[in-house]
């Protein structure tokens, strides 16, 4: 501790703060306007200046170090003096029309020295641009206070915002020099979230007033899992902004978590559970729509028996949601017919860890980043896809962390990239065995961590050394020498972490590839320590949590094998578990088409847009007899095929937990009440539930009775109450309520062994193969302004943002097939077809094409191909072969 005096009274502090910092924690209030608790601090409005004895002149307490013995005065008269003479002329310059904006800090401090009246600036039309869909700019009311410009690098990296001109005709303008909308805005926010004076501000606030309620909540769309604070007037969102002290994102949002939540109103929004009638829809109320989805399922059930009906639950859907989902298929259906959009996403990932390390999911957490000396991204496009994270990362790289990105294309990260390792997709998993072989031959592996962590090295020698670069890179499509650069990068820059995405387990060899990147791990001894581990980057907010309560066939809540769970379960739920092992989707589509299943309940899932080689999905979802579609919206599956509807809360309207892609537990509030005549999804499985004559183990009147007999179940959550969680997530394991949560896994032991083995994995190409016929080899993914199937982004301004799907094609092929930017391409697989514009963009690689999959109209998983990952039959999205042609008639857009 060290002793400072302050205003004459001495007081003990801790070292390393800031003067302005030991102010806030003495509660001794100055008036600053360009300090954010984010931002380096770059003393711009002086307002903060305090004297201290012995210095010539007052200095800035938010960039002077506190240190002992400091004697510090922070309001004597000539300081005071200072700040009115410095407010007073900021606010000649501002415009007096502040009725919209009655509670911004500028105004706040005006107001505390007495200065309202002063406001008189002579507004400039030519400084109000309203183009963009989210943010009003109203630079007559900048006060350069330059906290726009400095959020926007150092926590987004993207800078936007350019200062020009000096002194008096300082001015901050987008790097268009023309519109925001026409700059390299990404719109996370936090400009405006920054800016003290509402030059930069949200539309919403503007039109529909400032927020007279806050709650804190958790980010309804990527796995990152940002907590937001949702500002709410008469039960209405009127803005999102950061959660200050959020562990995950740390003051920052992504443009989906801030401003993607006008769906809630959108006009289309189901208020009325419906049964179809032929060709129409009949609104009925919710007692005849739970009876009649009690009746079906009991007649499925009767002609059929338990396996020929499933649920597939949601990463939409809470935990609880997800919990009694997969508690209702067991106890009441009878049957382990249930899955969840993991299939379709990471199943590799945990088949994998669990495969080798024994635990499914994420050795380490987000803030092993920071603690990086080597961040090894590999199939995931992080900036667009994981957006928050993707700029904690680029924030990283900025800072000289070692980064190697494994991707097809050249992305956003792959551009701040030490190397970047652009393999021909579909050969990670030639590549990572290649890295391997490397670090053996070339003595890098940790000898000491294989020695006392690993087994397997004996067989995995003499595997791997035939492996070599020069072997992959006619594979891959890689030089030798890259390979070996980032093989050594990532050897020797420890601590090594990797995040990797669907660029790695959406393929055939999925499962294998993530196996193979967990060899490098383990042969570095990146495991079991800060700054390491492999780490599967989640696509949706709780699908970590929806597998992770039992959404799966195989395994039990807490990802427990039904064998290993059955006694407890069966004791705990107080009815036996069934004894046929249950389908996953992939199979229950399957067995649909051959005849052999016949009822599915999908909460919040749409099956039929979002699942690969749609004509056969179609037909399979056809051939039910029953399908139940949950959601908060009609979306296609369920516009096309459904039986009955049923309009769902969202997440913004009820209470429960996410788990995100870091093992993180986090609360979810009701911000705003649920449309009348929407429910949230537990009320809708309890009375469902209830109907079928189990209302004793579905009698639960709260979320958080529900997460209550979660812990009962789940040993390693057993700790994470919601009393707990009022203070912040927390990561399983989590034993007891005494146990601080865990941030890093595998530190000294393995779950269930004593060692974790090396794999031998052998490269067998996907049977999707190119021809002469379809020569170009296409792949799927995500667009940063647009989410999965875009039912939720797409019913907001974000449509704007990125109105349609485009397809990411090489000038040269362009140029080969005749098409020009903007232009119609038809893509015409083996499966199927879909017309697309195309963009053009080098980023690919000749041969190579991307396209984004977020709309119904291009319905591109038309084209996909119906080849599966065998361990978990997790289908490749990410590479089918397609032949390419300017389409018929098509307009350039
Ligand atoms: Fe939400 Fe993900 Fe964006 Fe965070 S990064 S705000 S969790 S979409």
């Amino acid at each position: 501790m060290i002793q400072v005096t302050i205003n004459g009274q001495r007081h003990e502090l801790a070292p390393g703060l800031s003067i302005l910092q030991a102010l806030g924690a003495l509660g001794v209030e100055v008036p600053r306007l360009c300090h954010d608790d984010r931002l380096v601090p770059a003393a711009v409005c002086r307002l903060c200046l305090v004297e201290i004895e012995g210095l010539p002149r007052p200095v800035p307490a938010c960039a002077t170090r506190l240190t002992s013995g400091m004697d510090i005065r922070t309001h004597t008269p000539r300081l005071e003096e200072g700040r009115r003479a410095t407010l007073g002329l900021l606010a000649r310059k501002h415009p007096a029309d502040v009725a919209l904006l009655p509670e911004t800090p500028f105004l706040r401090a005006l107001r505390a020295y007495g200065l309202e009246h002063e406001l008189s600036g002579e507004p400039d039309r030519s400084l109000v641009d309203d183009s963009h869909p989210y943010l009003h700019v109203d630079m007559n009311r900048c006060i350069t206070c330059l906290r726009c410009a400095r959020i926007c690098g150092e926590l987004q990296g993207q800078f936007t915002w350019m200062v020009l001109n000096r002194g008096e005709r300082t001015r901050l303008t987008p790097d268009s020099g023309t519109t925001l909308r026409e700059s390299s805005c990404v719109a996370c926010g936090a400009c405006a979230d920054a800016c003290p004076t509402g030059a930069l501000e949200d539309k919403t606030v503007l039109s529909l007033g400032v927020p007279t309620r806050w709650t804190r909540t958790t980010c309804p769309y990527c796995g990152v899992g940002c907590e937001l604070e949702v500002g709410t007037r008469e039960d209405r969102i009127v803005t999102v902004r950061p959660a200050l002290d959020g562990p995950v994102n740390k003051g920052h949002l992504c443009s989906k978590g801030r401003y993607a939540f006008g769906f809630l109103r959108a006009p289309d929004r189901g208020t009325a559970p419906m049964i179809r009638d032929g060709q129409r829809w009949r609104e009925v109320s919710w007692g005849e729509a739970i009876r009649f989805v009690a009746e079906r399922l009991q007649r499925a059930l009767e002609r059929h028996g338990p396996t020929g009906v499933g649920v597939l639950g949601s990463a939409r859907a809470t935990s609880e949601e997800n919990y009694l989902a997969q508690k209702l298929a067991r106890v009441v259906l009878g049957t382990h017919n249930v899955d969840c959009c993991a299939r379709v996403c990471h199943a590799p990932s945990a088949a994998a860890l669990k495969a080798t390390l024994g635990a499914g999911a994420a050795t380490n957490s987000y803030d092993d980043i920071e603690q990086a000396r080597t961040i090894l991204v590999c199939g995931a496009n992080v900036t667009e896809g994981h957006p928050v994270l993707g700029a904690r990362i680029k924030q990283a790289a900025l800072r000289d962390t070692g980064l190697v990105v494994v991707d097809p294309r050249r992305t956003e990260i792959a551009r701040y990239a030490h190397v970047h390792l652009q393999l021909r997709p579909g050969t990670n998993v030639p590549l990572f065995n290649a890295m391997a072989q490397v670090i053996l031959s070339e003595g890098l592996a940790d000898e000491a961590f294989l020695r006392g962590r690993v087994s397997g090295r004996e067989e995995f020698e003499p595997f791997i050394a035939c492996w070599t670069p020069e072997r992959a890179a006619p594979l891959c499509g890689v030089e030798p020498s890259l390979i070996r650069e980032a093989a050594r990068l990532y050897a020797r820059g420890r601590p090594a972490m990797s995040v990797h995405g669907l660029g790695l387990t959406e393929h055939v060899q999925g499962t294998e590839a993530v196996m193979c990147l967990v060899n490098l791990a383990l042969l570095t001894g990146n495991v079991g320590k800060p700054g390491a581990g492999v780490n599967p980057l989640r696509g949706q907010n709780n699908v970590q949590g929806a597998a992770h309560m039992g959404c799966e066939p195989r395994n039990l809540t807490g990802f427990v094998p039904v064998e290993d769970g059955r006694a407890r379960f069966e004791s705990i739920w107080k009815a036996p578990l069934p004894s046929a092992p249950g389908l996953d989707l992939m199979q229950m589509l399957d067995a649909a088409r051959a005849g052999r299943f016949h009822a599915l309940w999908a909460i919040g899932y749409d099956v039929l847009l979002t699942n690969p080689d749609a004509l056969s999905t179609r037909e399979a979802l056809a051939s039910l007899e029953l399908l139940v579609v949950q959601d908060p919206f009609l979306n296609e599956t369920a516009r096309e095929l459904g039986t009955v509807f049923l309009p769902a809360a969202t997440s913004f309207e009820k209470d429960g937990t996410f788990m995100n892609a870091e093992r993180r537990v986090q609360r979810v509030r009701r911000t705003v009440e649920p449309p009348a005549g929407a429910r949230a999804d537990w009320e809708i499985l309890c009375a469902v539930a209830g109907a079928m004559g189990h209302a004793e183990g579905f009698g639960f009147r709260s979320a958080e009775e529900i997460w209550d007999e979660i812990r009962e179940v789940w040993t390693a959550g057993a700790g994470i109450s919601y009393a707990r969680l009022e203070q912040g997530g927390i990561q399983w394991p989590c034993p007891t309520e005494s146990h601080p949560g865990t941030r890093v896994l595998h530190v000294e032991t393995f779950p269930g062994r004593q060692r974790a083995p090396l794999s031998r994995i052998d490269f067998v190409p996907s049977p999707e193969v190119n021809s002469e016929e379809y020569p170009f080899t296409l792949s799927t993914g995500r667009a940063l302004q647009q989410f999965n199937s875009g039912t939720m982004t797409r019913r907001t301004a974000h449509a704007a943002l990125h109105p349609r799907d485009v397809l990411s094609i090489h000038p040269e092929d362009a140029r080969r097939i005749g098409v020009e930017d903007g232009a119609p391409v038809r893509i015409r697989s083996r499966h199927g077809e879909s017309v697309l514009p195309a963009h053009l963009d080098a980023g690919v690689r000749p041969g190579e094409l991307f396209a984004t999959f977020h709309t119904g109209e291009a319905f591109l998983n038309r084209v996909t191909s119906p080849y599966r990952d065998p361990f978990t039959r997790t289908p490749e999205y990410k590479l089918t072969a397609v032949a390419l042609d300017r389409a018929p008639g098509g307009e350039r857009t």
